[in-house]
């Protein structure tokens, strides 16, 4: 069975100044080829080490794709360090050259020596023409192995790549086996208490595959299954989420690239309601991600930033009393805040965040502690209290996840 490894080659991949994004891109087109990929590497403008790489990757996959190092200058060394490896010979493509010749006439530019270099192609291969750049790709097809070579640039390796790359390899005796995922969000619970209440299904599981992700206080689930039937392999995707919905469907809030805000923003509108928001915790950062969604406008009012207590008194009309003797942060100032903004904006719903994001403490309360006030039209107003750990970003940002999950909910 083919299977295919990906060698990225630049020293700035290694100094970490770029991200290997050429590397997933590649993959994913794979996985829509059918093609398994099983190792990447990243490799300097080293050609002994390249040469290493190359080694290295034969044992272990028959399509071995290379990025980067195809340029005109003395550090591209991947096409001179290939065909030494495999007893080729570098030699002109008359049809490079003169696209290269063109390119440098039509940006009005004068063409150096080095450049004709960029038009020397791995004898017998199979040209992928560079609509974007200078520098061709190529395939080489020897020794039962495929050898499939990109620029560096995203701009010009992803079209070529779309464009020709992905024939060339289509035609290939691979898997027909269609991959297909999808993303479960959830919030609310931990990575780990998550893993704990399914393990048994992840560990019965290898088609589909589980595999969770945490961060900025979320959790994922992706699920992934390989089919030759695009609708069969749906299908057992299908399962697999019902048996991991039956034990922990309440913490799912939406699927593969939504968020939290975004699924809030999506079910008021769905339902034409209005929200509005009284920050004090946060600042306005809850106005801020809701405003950074676009056509939210017809759901959201605006809101008011209480940062003090004179705005929360003078504004919000939060009683004085509440203010002396349960303080700001309470779960009756809250309370108070949430009910007054929403009918201050006469929206259907009012969202309030007051709480301590430190560093220090306030009021005899602890850093990370926080009250959510949810008023909503029509139901009783409820507070929500959370003892938050983390920095003081962290505990605002968490603070804005959980007032929209408590919506939502
Ligand atoms: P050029 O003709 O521009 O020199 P090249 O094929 O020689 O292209 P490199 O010199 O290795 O490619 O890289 C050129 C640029 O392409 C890098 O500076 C970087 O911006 C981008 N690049 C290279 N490799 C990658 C990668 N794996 N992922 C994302 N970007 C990359
Ligand atoms: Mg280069």
């Amino acid at each position: 069975m083919k299977n295919a490894e990906i060698i990225a080659v630049g020293s700035e991949l290694l100094l970490g100044q770029i991200v290997n994004t050429n590397a997933r891109f590649i993959s994913r087109q794979l996985a829509e080829l059918g093609i398994n990929v099983y190792f990447h590497t990243v490799v300097g403008d080293n050609p002994d080490r390249l040469l290493s790489a190359i080694k290295t990757a034969e044992e272990r996959a028959n399509i071995i794709i290379f990025t980067g190092g195809l340029g005109p200058t003395k550090d591209d060394l991947t096409k001179e360090t290939i065909a030494r490896h495999l007893g080729k010979n570098l030699v002109m493509d008359q049809d490079a050259l003169e696209s290269i010749e063109l390119y440098f006439t039509r940006t009005n530019r004068v063409m150096t020596e080095n450049n004709r270099k960029q038009a020397l192609v791995l004898e017998g291969s199979h040209i992928l023409p560079n609509d974007h750049g200078m520098a061709p790709g190529m395939v080489l097809e020897t020794k039962g192995n495929t050898y499939m070579l990109l620029p560096g640039p995203p701009k010009e390796m992803e079209p070529m790549f779309r464009q020709y790359g992905c024939m060339a390899l289509a035609a290939k005796d691979v898997a027909k086996e269609k991959i297909v995922s999808r993303v479960l969000r959830f919030f609310g619970i931990g990575e780990a208490a998550l893993e704990t209440e399914i393990m048994d299904i992840i560990d019965a599981q290898s088609n589909p595959t589980i595999a969770p992700l945490a961060g900025d206080g979320e959790v994922t689930l992706r699920l992934t299954a390989k089919h030759v039937d695009e609708n069969v392999a749906q299908s057992m995707l299908d399962e697999v989420e019902k048996a991991i919905s039956q034990r922990v469907g309440q913490f799912i809030y939406g699927y593969d690239d939504t968020s939290l805000l975004a699924e809030l923003t999506r079910v008021l509108k769905e339902r034409n309601l209005t929200i509005t928001a009284a920050e004090s915790l946060t600042g306005g950062l809850f106005q801020k991600e809701i405003t950074s969604i676009a056509g939210v406008s017809s759901v959201y009012k605006g809101g008011v930033v209480c940062y003090s207590n004179e705005v929360k008194h003078k504004i919000l009309h939060v009683a004085q009393e509440t203010l002396d003797n349960d303080g700001s942060v309470s779960e009756q100032c809250a309370f108070e805040l949430a009910e007054n903004v929403s009918g201050l904006l006469a929206a259907d719903i009012g969202v309030s965040f007051t709480g301590v994001a430190g560093p220090d403490e306030l009021e005899g309360k602890p850093v990370g502690t926080v009250y959510i006030g949810i008023a909503i039209k029509g139901r009783p107003t409820v507070v929500e209290m959370l003892t938050l750990g983390g920095t003081r970003e962290a505990i605002r940002n968490r603070a804005v996840k959980y007032g929209c999950y408590f919506i939502l909910r």
